[in-house]
């Protein structure tokens, strides 16, 4: 297709506000899915994104829309819409997707106007230049209030009220009208048609008939099947075996030419050979300049995962591996732990992103797995002036220390005037700067805080729910560090430090980080044949201990004079449950309890 006669459009919104569903309405009122085969949210192909009815992977589906212009005459466009996630964990694939794109879809539920994400895509968009359409959605609520939002809108956006259009995802109004704006307000790609071809790798995921499936936008040139190929980061060549585009399923064609969309297949089985961002061009008479690429996202958060059954060490890695393919933003290294074995020190984007990879390897590996108290990257200057980067708390450097360094956002929340009271109480607790606050409308605020990663990443989202009654939004992004007064809290059994629960801590939170783990464990460790103290210390300084009493655990003493086949059981069924035990020092811990103490936090 002509790039005049196409349109490359991304939807952005806050979770919930209805892209997806407003994408099923599309995909229909194009016939690109027939009513029949039609599924609720069509676009969210994996099983988690279809369960938790979010989205996490971009989708892109180019979709025919015959325009009838000013003239009547009907003109035969081609629009590639690209659904994105909505989530913050998800900002790098929503970055990702609005670099393939000229135009963006701004969807806001016209029963709740604008929320936190709204205004951090909205400014992702903005950055990339993209023309931006602002839409109400959800016109069909009887809650709605189009006239209040469209205006709420149209301030952010700088338009008039009345270009604020008014669809419903759910009953397919005015999609139509949507659709013919798209074709009237996004631009057509520009490129070069006679320049060597260049197209941008915007996604590779690993298909388990076909190998490794690329999706492209081409800039430049054009691409044709059976061509030679090269990757211009790594300059791996391959034959481009099938090239097409998703239209909703994956249809060859005879090339893909400026400003187009699509996927290619080189037979390569490998996803690493087909990095996202890099630029691809034809192996004769090939580009020598690569397109931009996008940054590689950093993770934020934390967390060792270990096998629980010690011999799925290798299935554990080789999974990581898989995931790592279409997840540019999961980081990975080998680590042991006394407590729990071999396994490894995970780094992620955020809580959300933890819980679908933890999610994943459990469905599609079957992976029973342990994970650590969730922890962000310090840096640590010691005395003598060399820094440590801290990953992994147990990596905290003993002896004198000169400063801590904890990465810290800037974080934005949306809500009712009437929580400010509240929200400024929870955002105190969790050592937050107000930097300030703006009036949306005449009941709703935008406050700006600066935050420590450390206080939100866990819990905060869910006490700002409860505390506002669920009406507030948050979004945040990094925005560097600051020196705080950190120290790390170790978890003594008889002395013996335990590494799985060292944690990094506020010095103000330390006492009652000691008090909590050690009373947990307290409960969850049998008690031995010896006094067991649990200790919680910085440095050498114990701040909390509590005591487990000796018991004498004799299991022949139950059945003295018993016959001797079932003593000989008891003691099998004794060893047996050894074998699940971890010892630290001289004490026998049950699995079961580390989980325990782990999972409840
Ligand atoms: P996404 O997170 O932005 O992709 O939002 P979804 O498309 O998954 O929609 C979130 C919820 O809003 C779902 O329960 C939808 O059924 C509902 N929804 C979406 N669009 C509309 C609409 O136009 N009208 C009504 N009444 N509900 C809608
Ligand atoms: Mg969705």
């Amino acid at each position: 297709t002509a790039p005049e006669l196409l349109r490359n459009f991304c939807i952005i919104a806050h979770i919930d506000h209805g892209k997806s569903t407003l994408a099923d309405r599309m995909l229909q009122l194009t016939g690109v899915v027939e009513a029949r085969a039609m599924r609720a949210q069509y676009l969210d192909r994996m099983d988690i994104e279809r369960e938790r009815g979010i989205t996490i992977k971009s989708q892109a589906v180019r979709m025919p829309w015959a325009y009838i212009g000013e003239d009547g005459v009907e003109q035969p466009f081609a629009l590639n819409m690209i659904d994105t996630p909505g989530h913050v964990d998800f900002t790098y694939e929503v970055s990702r997707s609005l670099a393939a794109c000229e135009g963006a879809v701004l969807l806001v539920d016209a029963a709740q106007g604008i929320e936190a994400q709204t205004l951090a895509n909205l400014y992702l968009a903005l950055d990339n230049d993209l023309e931006i359409i602002p839409v109400l959605n959800k016109i069909d609520l009887p809650a709605a209030q189009p006239e209040k939002y469209a205006e709420e809108i149209a301030g952010l956006v700088g338009v008039d009220p009345s270009d604020v259009l008014k669809v419903s995802g759910k009953t397919g109004q005015g999609v139509g009208e949507l659709l013919d704006r798209i074709v009237q307000r996004v631009p057509a790609p520009v490129g070069d048609p006679d320049a060597p071809s260049r197209a941008m790798i915007f996604d590779s995921v690993y298909d388990t008939f076909r190998g490794v499936v690329t999706y492209v936008r081409v800039v430049d040139g054009a691409l044709n099947p059976r061509e030679r190929i090269s990757m211009m980061s790594t300059r791996a060549t391959h034959e481009l075996l099938e090239i097409g585009v998703i239209s909703p399923e994956p249809i060859p064609t005879t090339g893909l030419g400026v400003g187009e969309v699509g996927y290619l297949i080189t037979g390569v089985k490998d996803v690493r050979q087909s990095k996202v961002g890099d630029t691809v061009t034809s192996l004769h008479n090939g580009a020598t300049e690569a397109l931009s690429g996008y940054s590689d996202p950093k993770p934020m958060v934390f967390s060792g995962l270990y096998p629980i059954d010690g011999s799925d060490y290798p299935v554990l890695r080789d999974a990581l591996d898989k995931l790592k393919l279409n997840d540019a933003a999961l980081n990975y290294e080998p680590e042991t732990s006394v407590a729990l074995g071999f396994g490894f020190r995970v780094g992620f984007l955020g809580l959300l992103h933890l819980e679908i990879v933890r999610e994943r390897l459990d469905r599609e590996f079957g992976l029973d797995l342990i994970s650590t108290a969730p922890n962000v990257i310090y840096d640590v200057v010691q005395e003598d002036g060399s820094e440590v980067h801290v990953t992994n708390p147990s990596e905290f450097p003993g002896g004198k220390i000169k400063e801590v360094r904890e990465p810290i956002v800037r974080a934005t929340i949306l809500a009712p005037s009437e929580f400010i009271g509240a929200i400024m109480e929870l955002c105190q607790t969790r050592r937050g700067d107000l930097l300030g606050m703006d009036y949306l409308s005449a009941d709703r605020v935008e406050m700006r805080y600066t935050l420590p990663l450390a206080e939100i990443v866990f819990d905060f989202f869910d006490h700002l729910k409860s505390k506002t009654r669920g009406y507030a939004s948050l979004d945040y992004e990094p925005s560097g560090e600051q020196v705080a007064d950190l120290v790390k809290v170790d978890i003594l059994l008889q002395g013996e430090q335990v590494d799985a629960f060292s944690a990094i801590v506020h010095k103000d939170k330390a006492y009652a980080y000691g008090v909590m783990m050690t009373s947990k464990l307290k409960d969850l460790i049998p008690r031995q044949q010896f006094e067991v103290p649990i200790q919680a210390a910085v440095g050498s300084r114990v701040i909390a201990r509590e005591t487990i009493r000796a018991i004498r655990k004799d299991v022949l003493a139950k059945c003295y004079g018993g016959d001797i086949s079932r003593k000989r059981k008891l003691l099998e069924k004794q060893k047996e449950g050894k074998k699940r035990m971890k010892t630290i020092g001289r004490v026998d811990v049950p699995q079961e309890a580390f989980i325990a103490a782990l999972s409840s936090e």
